[in-house]
């Protein structure tokens, strides 16, 4: 074993430079089909009122508030799509339905349960204030409103939206191409009976589905020898066409650690060790073309706890997105979190509401190998370094990962 040339650097620091050092990607335009999820790359602004002709709530009578109480004839039918061309004049009415235009001279509709019909004639009630029932021009948008902002996510109400003002396509960042790569002599495929001294490569399949839930297109390269040309020639190929590099394994300071190699020949690291637990030999690293590298530690808690602290906000910074964190909530510990000297901890909680706050419990044994720390884990409490630690009944922050 030999000692890390690489300077411990704080975590906080170490990811602010990784955004720092992570590009935004380009903009490309998508059918509302393609475009669950990805974020907006340019504010949408409304050119035209919504909805853009008065339009009833209701099915009933259009009407003039002054003939309230009058009967009144009906000169025809405003339907959904079919609007009455007519004018709605003193002493007459126009039956209308939800979604029909409200005519011309018309200033009120009436719903059909409210009115008195005749043969020829209806009767709306007295009192009747003038704007009811109907959505104005303009109600909910006016031209040049802003509808959504640049870096908001697209989901269902937003591709509605963008659907209702006439947008067939919406300008959204490209998602990240990652090449995904597992390192180790050890390691089998899934689902093969590993022999001894072998595991199964569970990384691979935890770090592709947390690459993809944050957005990225992942191109599975598989698992690479501890051979630095075997690994060179795993990752040049499939560089060419990606934006980030995620690799696991490789990183901590044992001779069969050839990754930080890889990434220095390929380009420029800029952490190679970090004060975090888990996460210590976590590395990072910007190739040509503005494309970057995580080098993840082979532990599978360490790899997704870094991929949290590190890679997520990256992906989401490479994407557009304008919140990069997750969301952080105070939390009352509901154990003694035992401080790490000179590393920042996240731990691995389960919550519980209790009356108005949440409580958080530890998930066992922090073992950066035990995945069981992470698997249910509601948040990760940050732990400051020192000798301090965060007693049982104090509130802090964490971040979430999802709600009980
Ligand atoms: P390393 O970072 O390569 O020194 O690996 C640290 C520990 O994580 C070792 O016990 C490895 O066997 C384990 N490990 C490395 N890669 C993986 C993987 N892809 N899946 C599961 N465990 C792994
Ligand atoms: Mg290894």
């Amino acid at each position: 074993m030999r000692a890390s040339a690489y300077p411990l650097i704080d975590a906080d620091v170490a990811a602010a430079l990784v955004l720092e050092r992570t590009p935004v990607l380009g903009v490309e335009r998508v059918v509302l089909a393609d475009a669950t999820g990805r974020v907006l790359a340019e504010d949408l602004v409304a050119q035209a009122p919504l909805p853009p002709f008065p339009s009833s709530a209701v099915d009933g009578y259009a009407v003039r508030a002054a003939d309230a109480g009058k009967p009144l004839r009906v000169l025809g039918e405003s339907a959904a799509g079919r609007p009455f061309e007519g004018r709605v004049t003193p002493g007459t009415a126009a039956r209308i339905l939800t979604g029909g235009v409200v005519p011309e001279g018309a200033d009120s509709v009436v719903m059909v349960e409210d009115v008195q019909l005749s043969i020829h004639h209806v009767t709306v009630p007295r009192g009747l204030a003038a704007g009811s029932n109907f959505h104005k021009v303009g109600a909910d948008l006016q031209p040049g409103d802003l509808i959504l902002r640049a870096g908001t996510q697209l989901g269902a109400a937003e591709i509605g939206i963008a659907a209702a003002t006439g947008r067939a396509e919406v300008p959204v960042h490209r998602r990240p191409g990652v090449a995904l790569m597992s390192t180790g002599d050890e390691l089998v495929e899934v689902g093969k009976t590993p022999g001894r001294g072998q595991i199964p490569d569970s990384n691979r399949w935890a770090l592709l589905a947390a690459l993809r839930e944050a957005g990225a297109d992942v191109r599975v390269l598989g698992i690479a020898p501890d051979e630095a040309n075997a690994l060179r020639g795993f990752v040049t190929e499939a560089l060419a066409r990606a934006d980030a590099l995620v690799t696991s394994g490789g990183v901590s300071v044992g001779t069969h650690d050839l990754v930080k190699p890889l990434l220095e020949s390929l380009g420029t690291v800029h952490v190679g060790r970090v004060k975090l637990k888990p996460g210590k030999p976590f590395t990072f690293a910007t190739l040509e073309r503005g494309r970057v590298a995580f080098g993840l530690p082979g532990f599978p808690v360490s790899s997704l706890v870094t991929f949290e602290v590190f890679v997520r906000p990256a992906l989401r910074k490479m994407q557009g997105f304008a919140q990069l964190q997750r969301p952080v909530l105070p939390v009352r510990l509901a154990y003694d979190a035992k401080p790490t000297a000179e590393r920042t901890e996240y731990q691995r909680v389960t919550l519980r509401r209790e009356g108005r706050e949440l409580v958080a419990e530890t998930t066992g044994s922090q073992s950066s190998s035990r995945l069981m720390s992470l698997a249910g884990a509601h948040a990760l409490v940050r732990v400051p370094s020192g000798d301090q630690g965060l007693s049982a009944g104090s509130v802090v922050e964490a971040m979430i990962l999802s709600l009980p």
